[in-house]
C-alpha cells in the first residue's frame, strides 16, 4: 500500500504539476499560488469546484488518486495543499467545521482512560465536546490555565497524551508561550496543539515555535467573509496525517467542495486582512480604553495587557479581537450590545465585517458559569471582532451605543 506521503504527492500530481521550489515563496505569494497552479485539463486559473461524489478507475486498483469525496476530493485537497503550505508544514486535512475537526483530533489520538489538558478559556464548543460528549467515553480532560507555566508543569506530571491551548483564548485574550508548552510536552511525552483559528498563520506561526499540530476553525479568519463553515488540522508529522486521514474517513467529517472553493478564495487576502483587522482593533481599543463608560479593555496591543512582551515576541500583530467592559455590569452591557447599528450583533467572529457577543449567553453559555468565572469570562464581559469598515464609523458607532 502507498504510504500517506506517496499519497498525498500523488494527490498533487494529479491536479497539478506542484511547485517544488514554493518554500522560497513568500507568505502573499504562497496564499495565492500555494499548492495550486492552472487546471491541467482546461487552463482554468482557479482551481474546479470538483462537485462530484465519484471517480471512474480505469481498472480495479488503479485510480488518479481520488475514489469517494468522503475520503479525498480535488477541491478540498487544493485548500489542504495551501493551508499547509501557510502554515509552514507538510499535511493538513480539512472539515466539515472547526469543530468536526477537534472531534477529529480526539478521536485520533485519545482512548478511553486517557487524558488531554487544556487551557481554561478556550472556546465553548471544545469544552462542551470534551465534557458532554467526549467524557461518557472515559476521557478525561482538565483545564488549566495554560498562561501559568507552573499549571503547565503541574499538569503534566500527570499522564497527558496532549495539551490543547488556544492562544490568544476565547474571549479572554490570555496568551500561552507556545515554545514554553512545546518544550515541556515534549519532555513529558505529550503532543501540543494549538488552536490557531484567532490569529491564522498571518500573525502566529505555531511550528516555530514547536508546536505538533495546528487546529483551524476556517469559518473564522481564514475565510473571512462570514460564507462558510469548515476546520483543519495541520501538522509535519506523517503518522498523525495518516491518522487523521483515517478518522476523518471513517466518521464522515470531509468538507464540502464548495466552501473549500470559497476558503481558497478567502485565504488569499489573509495576510492584508489580518494585518488591517489589527489597525482597526488598535484604534477601537485606543478608544474604548479612554472612554469614561469602559472599566476595562483587554487587547494584546495595548501596553496596558498584562501579557504585551509575549505578544510582541509571539505575533506579528495583535489581531481582531477586542474584550472589554462597560461600567454598569451585564445590563449596560446587554444596552450597549443591543443599541449598535454598524457593528453586528451575532456568533461568529473573523468576518470582515464587525460581530460584537455576549460570549456568556452565546458562544460560551453551554460552558458551567462557575468554570466560566474561573477563565475569567465575566457575565458582563463583550466581544468584539473588529472588521474592515473605516475605524472612525466603528468608533462613532461605539459611541453612540456605549451613550445608549
Ligand atoms: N476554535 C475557535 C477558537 C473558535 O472560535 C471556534 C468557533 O467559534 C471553533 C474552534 C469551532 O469552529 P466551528 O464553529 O467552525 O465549528
Amino acid at each position: 500500500m502507498a504510504s500517506i506521503k506517496e499519497e498525498f504527492l500523488k494527490v498533487e500530481l494529479a491536479t497539478e504539476e506542484f511547485d517544488q521550489d514554493e518554500k522560497a515563496y513568500g507568505f502573499d505569494t504562497l496564499a495565492l499560488h500555494g499548492g495550486t497552479s492552472p487546471d491541467p485539463a482546461t487552463g482554468a486559473m482557479l482551481t474546479p469546484i470538483y462537485q462530484t461524489t465519484t471517480y471512474a478507475q480505469a481498472r480495479v486498483g488503479e485510480d488518479k488518486g481520488f475514489t469517494y469525496s468522503r475520503s479525498a476530493n480535488p477541491t478540498v485537497s487544493a485548500l489542504e495543499r495551501r493551508l499547509a503550505t501557510l502554515e509552514g508544514a507538510e499535511f493538513c486535512t480539512c472539515y466539515a467545521t472547526g469543530l468536526a475537526a477537534t472531534a477529529a483530533l480526539s478521536l485520533a489520538l485519545l482512548r478511553a482512560g486517557e487524558r488531554v489538558i487544556v487551557s481554561q478559556a478556550v472556546y465553548g464548543g471544545t469544552v462542551r465536546l470534551l465534557q458532554q460528549v467526549l467524557a461518557p467515553f472515559g476521557v478525561e480532560a482538565d483545564f488549566i490555565d495554560t498562561s501559568d507555566e507552573d499549571a503547565i508543569v503541574r499538569a503534566l506530571k500527570k499522564p497527558a497524551r496532549f495539551l490543547f491551548i488556544e492562544t490568544p483564548a476565547n474571549p479572554t485574550l490570555k496568551l500561552t508561550d507556545i515554545q514554553l508548552a512545546a518544550g515541556h510536552c515534549h519532555d513529558a511525552g505529550a503532543l501540543l496543539v494549538v488552536d490557531n483559528t484567532l490569529l491564522t498563520p498571518a500573525l502566529q506561526r505555531p511550528f516555530d515555535f514547536g508546536a505538533d499540530v495546528v487546529l483551524h476553525s476556517t469559518t473564522k479568519f481564514i475565510e473571512g467573509h462570514n460564507a462558510t463553515v469548515g476546520g483543519a488540522l495541520v501538522t509535519k508529522d506523517e503518522k498523525l496525517q495518516e491518522r487523521f486521514a483515517f478518522v476523518r474517513n471513517a466518521i464522515g467529517a470531509i468538507q464540502s467542495p464548495f466552501p473549500a472553493w470559497l476558503t481558497l478564495q478567502g485565504v488569499k487576502t489573509l495576510s492584508m486582512r489580518m494585518l488591517w483587522h489589527s489597525k482597526n482593533a488598535v484604534e477601537v481599543a485606543r478608544f474604548l480604553e479612554s472612554h469614561l463608560r469602559v472599566s476595562s479593555v483587554i487587547y494584546p496591543g495595548l501596553r496596558s495587557f498584562p501579557q504585551y512582551e509575549l505578544a510582541q515576541r509571539q505575533q506579528r500583530a495583535a489581531g481582531a479581537l477586542i474584550a472589554f467592559e462597560v461600567e454598569g455590569g451585564v445590563k449596560a452591557g446587554i444596552r450597549l450590545m443591543n443599541s449598535v447599528r454598524l457593528c453586528t450583533l451575532a456568533e461568529n467572529l473573523g468576518a470582515t465585517e464587525t460581530i460584537i457577543t455576549h460570549p456568556a449567553s452565546m458562544t460560551h453559555a453551554d460552558v458551567p458559569a462557575k468554570q466560566r468565572e474561573a477563565a475569567g469570562i465575566t457575565d458582563g464581559l463583550v466581544r468584539l471582532s473588529v472588521g474592515l469598515e473605516d475605524a472612525k464609523d466603528l468608533i462613532a458607532d461605539l459611541e453612540q451605543a456605549l451613550k445608549a
